[in-house]
């Protein structure tokens, strides 16, 4: 069983490690932020209550938040999992029990670098999946790769919310950053997320292992 944090800046690009990550080790990819955006692409209750504050480069609520990842985590029952894009705050890390948490990855990146890469990403709402206009285009301008169907501009991707977001990171999770990186430094790794994603993925593979 293996437990992983992965917890960085938005646009570190925790979403692609996590997905390397998850299939090279056969764990559950549990992103509060993926799990948000299908909540709003159906329309359920979540998805209409999470929505202004996503919009807007808010926190969603945390106990909304803190009940989600419970129930995620108490549905597995398979090799492990990774944590992408929680714990946000401290109150959030507060509800983990470290104990079970085997490595705490943090993906380092400059603001200004994020914003780059922020604001060129394209989003397939259907399935999730990341593109970027320059550092990875789709075979086709602005179509998903599988089902070609039209990539969108995340409604979070646009310049001011971006802007609100890395107002939120650094006041919020950089916190719990701070604390894992002093407290846990046995579990905690942090790694230069500018590299090649292949050399981070393996950084992080080498930590694990
Ligand atoms: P992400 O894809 O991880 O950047 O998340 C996109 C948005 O979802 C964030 O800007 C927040 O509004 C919301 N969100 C994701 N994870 C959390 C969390 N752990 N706590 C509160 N809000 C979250």
């Amino acid at each position: 069983m293996v437990k992983i944090i992965l917890l960085g800046p938005p646009g570190s690009g925790k979403g692609t490690q996590a997905a390397m990550l998850c299939k090279k080790l056969s764990i559950s990819h549990i992103s509060t932020g993926e799990i948000l955006r299908q909540a709003m692409f159906n329309n359920t209750e979540l998805g209409r209550i999470a929505k202004q504050a996503i919009d807007s480069g808010q926190l969603v609520n945390d106990k909304i938040i803190i009940d989600l990842i419970k129930e995620k985590i108490y549905q597995l029952n398979e090799a492990g999992y990774l944590l992408d894009g929680f714990p946000r705050n401290i109150l959030q890390s507060q509800s983990l029990d470290l104990n079970f948490i085997d490595a705490i990855i943090y993906l380092d990146v400059p603001d200004n670098i994020l914003i780059e890469r922020l604001s060129g990403r394209r989003y397939h709402p259907n399935s999730g999946r990341i593109y970027h206009i320059k550092y990875n285009p789709p075979q086709e301008l602005g179509l998903d790769d599988i089902t070609k169907e039209p990539l969108v501009i995340r409604d979070d991707d646009q310049l001011d919310v971006i802007q609100k977001r890395l107002i939120v990171y650094h006041q919020s999770t950089k916190d719990v950053i701070n604390w894992y990186e002093s407290s846990q430094s046995k579990k905690f790794i942090k790694i230069d997320g500018k590299n090649d994603k292949n050399e981070i993925f393996n950084q992080i593979l080498n930590f694990i292992m």
